[in-house]
């Protein structure tokens, strides 16, 4: 018997059970397929070996009555002697057992396996290949592996491929998969030039989980057919990611989980037909100026078919400012939203740029929102522009009568002031709330906060105060504070 004591937390009770009449055996009592001894594994021949060995246990399965295991676990069929078909034109009606085995170049060609498959944890160097295969359900978690090929494969039951980490290429093709796929949480990485992730003309019968994964090359989804509710979510691609071509028969998310990390860093595509959805895809935290310029024509006129749906962190905008958290009552947040919304007329102005604001979140006590363009800058600048542009918004209260008489253009003396008559009364509303308790200093100056994006405005509550109640007093004479009679009251 080979002496050789598993590893895999499952087998860790027992030793491999392979006799010395079965297979040679080194110095140290361990199996050829176990030992560690490389120079006895290639004296010795040890994919031949592996070769004879799988057709007698083979054989042997069939002449017993009850349903075979074949045990592969922690083989070690290294060095390879370069001869790529191993197993082929088999059925072999048995669990097979592969896990944590080291394994180079490996075909898999033609065979129909009965059972399950299991290579979890296995190592493999050089290509592995599913060629032509039937499986009843594959597993391929933890693997390591340079290039992973299936093509023509079908899976009656489910394909697992979790936690796994490539150095090369992942290409899996005409392929049916009629249970559930999963593949989540692997490390898809290739030489440049190359795909890290390509799936083309498969078609899925049953859900389809591709969750958490990370391509430092292209990611490709092309010509698939999804049957049942599928999603990608949090695939964190560096380079290129297209799903094109395919059949949506049920809902199918693209999203991130992470409003901060959202999908497609880099040139995107989903360009889909009509006619070949009949679910909805529902597109989620994503970089949408990152799709290329035919994708958002098609997916917006898809929006308006109830095709596609834009759920929350969907930037439509070119570019955006980092988003601003500010707690404030839900009374107090709608003067902040009186101040952004007279602040982006002016900034559009001032800029000749389009400007907005987006509100992603609101709750009783807090509101988080960004400012975005559409204009094509950098982040950078268009935060620069924000912070430049702030102080001048103010000046306009304080140098009032300049403001406005600094202009001869009737439009911009007119624009100037609207914008004065605009501040002047969140002023006054927030001046009035003061002394009846409804918002404090502090608040007054988180509100002048949210038009500024390095957090120090050029004006604060006190400022405010003093500008509100001179312009008053001026008023009263001078009818200065445009929009107020000089003969209303003011309390
Ligand atoms: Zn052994």
């Amino acid at each position: 018997m080979c002496n050789y004591q598993y590893l895999t937390r499952e087998l860790s009770s027992l030793t491999c059970s392979i006799t010395v009449e079965e297979v040679i055996h080194d110095k140290d009592g361990k199996c050829i397929f176990h030992s560690e001894d490389y120079e006895f594994k290639v004296a010795n021949g040890i994919i031949a070996h592996f070769k004879e060995f799988c057709e007698k246990i083979i054989k042997d399965a069939y002449t017993q009555s009850k349903t075979p295991h074949f045990s592969f676990a922690e083989f070690i069929l290294v060095p390879h002697d370069g001869s790529l078909s191993i197993f082929k034109n088999l059925e072999l009606d048995g669990y097979v057992d592969f896990r944590n085995s080291k394994i180079n170049y490996f075909t898999f060609s033609n065979i129909i396996f009965g059972e399950y498959v299991n290579f979890n944890g296995s190592k493999f160097g050089g290509p592995i290949r599913f060629a032509d295969c039937e499986f009843e359900s594959l597993a391929l978690n933890e693997i390591e592996y340079d290039h992973l090929y299936i093509e023509n494969c079908k899976f009656r039951n489910q394909f697992i491929f979790n936690k796994s980490k490539s150095n090369g290429y992942t290409d899996i093709n005409n392929s049916i998969f009629e249970g559930f796929t999963s593949i989540n949480d692997c490390e898809f990485s290739a030489e440049l030039e190359h795909t890290g992730l390509n799936i083309e003309k498969c078609e899925f019968k049953s859900l389809v989980d591709i969750l958490d994964n990370h391509s430092e090359q292209e990611v490709r989804f092309t010509k698939l057919i999804f049957n049942k509710q599928s999603r990608i979510s949090d695939f964190k691609t560096y380079n290129r990611f297209s799903l094109t071509n395919s059949e949506i028969k049920d809902n199918f998310q693209i999203n991130s989980s992470y409003p901060k990390e959202k999908l497609f860093n880099n040139v995107s595509e989903i360009l889909l037909d009509e006619e070949k959805i009949q679910g909805v895809v529902i597109l989620e935290n994503i970089n949408y100026f990152n799709l290329s310029k035919p994708s958002r024509d098609l997916l917006e006129s898809l929006e308006k078919k109830e095709k596609v749906v834009f759920g929350s962190g969907v930037l439509k905008y070119r570019v955006s400012s980092e988003m601003k958290t500010i707690l404030l009552t839900d009374e107090n947040q709608e003067l902040l939203l009186e101040l952004t919304e007279v602040f982006s007329r002016y900034f559009s102005g001032e800029n000749h740029m389009n400007f907005g604001i987006q509100i992603y979140e609101r709750t009783p006590t807090q509101i988080t929102f960004f400012y975005f363009s559409n204009d094509d800058i950098s982040r950078e600048i268009f935060e620069g522009l924000i912070n430049s542009t702030e102080p001048r918004f103010w000046n306009l209260i304080k140098n009032q009568q300049q403001s406005v008489t600094n202009s001869t253009l009737p439009d911009k003396i007119l624009k100037a002031t609207d914008t004065l008559i605009d501040i002047a009364s969140i002023f006054l509303k927030l001046t009035s709330r003061l002394p009846l308790g409804k918002i404090s200093e502090a608040e007054i100056n988180k509100i002048l906060q949210s038009i500024n994006v390095n957090n120090q405005p050029s004006i604060n509550a006190r400022n405010v105060i003093n500008l509100t109640v001179n312009n008053i007093n001026k008023s009263n004479n001078q009818s200065i504070l445009l929009g107020i009679n000089n003969h209303q009251e003011i309390k």
